[in-house]
């Protein structure tokens, strides 16, 4: 923090390069800690505002809404925390007063915005977040895996427990196994399911699936899904869907695969319509077509217990990290999906 200053990735416009600038170090409020970034997870949501449509806050404006580090002051409101301490950020704020605040839905806040998209966040050596917002790292969880549980394990976590309500002995099939799909993997064999079938039209993906607990594994461009996912599933279909691309034909294919009685949560974002079944087939069946949208902060404390308790293997989950100055060309390797990258990691502070 020499002389106030920091360096920082700043967005000014759908496909405009980033630019690492130099601006002041911000002071805390009251309620709010100021944060040493040592690791920022980069993602498909980082790709939808710097490429595509998806609008920010402002601008310009700090992305970076995957973010860990060490605290480096704290508003006099503050009691969770202390300087030094090591803490991953949850990005979500969450008022904690609307309707769905109060009944415990605050990833629907009716006033919910993300550190990274509509407020400053993590592409940076210091950001602000409210204190709220932070959980103790405990020594054993690096921060690169703290960045990871931010959102890329935090997001499937809530649409597979939270929303899918997998059950011990439920079967599962997930399309799309990168960064979110990947952890679903590992998600749904903590919740016991007996068939985690992967979905991917990536065989480095699908393998790497298996090796972390996929049952089967489906590439729709060797064979067709549904019949392969009925002929896994002696026929019945699975429990439950979880789609992770937000593509009409997946999403298709996904409710086509379900058990009578079935769920889908999609999770997969995209401007598309969704169009899957004649109600005939659908209301008859009894499916249930579900969304589901980042998660909730109790999730991140659960996590953070699993994590520590060796019950995620993060081992492949990890696949390159960059200083804040090649900030471009990580994401994109990320939009070309150069080496199959499950989540990659800035590390703002990587030069210190
Ligand atoms: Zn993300
Ligand atoms: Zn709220």
């Amino acid at each position: 923090m020499e002389n106030g200053k920091m360096r920082a990735a700043f967005f000014y416009g759908k496909n405009r390069p980033i630019a690492v600038e130099e601006t002041d170090v911000p002071k805390p409020g009251s309620d709010e800690v100021l944060i040493a970034v040592k690791a920022c997870g980069i993602c498909g949501s980082d790709l939808h505002i710097v490429f595509e449509e998806a609008e920010t806050g402002f601008l310009p404006i700090i992305l970076g809404h995957e973010p860990s580090g060490v605290v480096a002051a704290v508003g006099h409101n503050v009691a969770n925390c202390r300087v030094g301490d090591r803490v991953l950020v949850s990005s979500g704020v969450y008022c904690g007063e609307c309707e769905n605040c109060l009944r415990g839905r605050e990833s629907i806040c009716l006033h919910k915005k993300f550190l990274g998209i509509q407020l400053n966040g993590g592409l940076a050596e210091y950001m602000l977040t409210p204190g709220k917002n932070i959980f103790p790292l405990p020594d054993s969880i690096s921060f690169e895996q703290g960045a990871l549980i931010t959102d890329a394990i935090a997001t499937p976590y809530h649409a597979v427990t939270k929303r899918g309500k997998l059950k011990i002995g439920e079967t599962i099939a997930i399309f799309g196994c990168g960064g979110l799909g990947f952890h679903a993997v590992q998600i749904a064999k903590i919740c016991g399911a007996t068939k985690i079938i992967a979905v991917d039209i990536n065989d480095v993906a699908l393998q790497r699936a298996q090796k972390v607990g996929a049952t089967d594994i489906i590439n729709p461009e060797k064979e067709d899904t549904v019949e392969a996912i009925l002929n896994i599933t002696g026929g019945c279909g699975v429990d439950l869907v979880l789609e992770c691309i937000g593509s009409q034909k997946t999403i298709a294919r996904g409710v086509q695969s379900l058990k009578i009685g079935g769920r889908i949560v999609v999770l997969g974002l995209s401007p598309q319509n969704i169009n899957i079944l004649p109600p005939d087939i659908f209301v008859r069946k009894e499916f249930s077509l579900i969304g589901s949208s980042a998660w909730e902060r109790s999730e991140i404390k659960e996590i953070i217990n699993l994590v520590e308790h060796k019950k995620f293997n993060l081992d492949l989950s990890i696949s390159e990290k960059f200083p804040l100055s090649d900030i471009n060309t990580a994401l994109q390797r990320l939009k070309d999906k150069e080496g199959n990258p499950v989540r990659i990691i800035i590390e703002p502070n990587a030069n210190k």
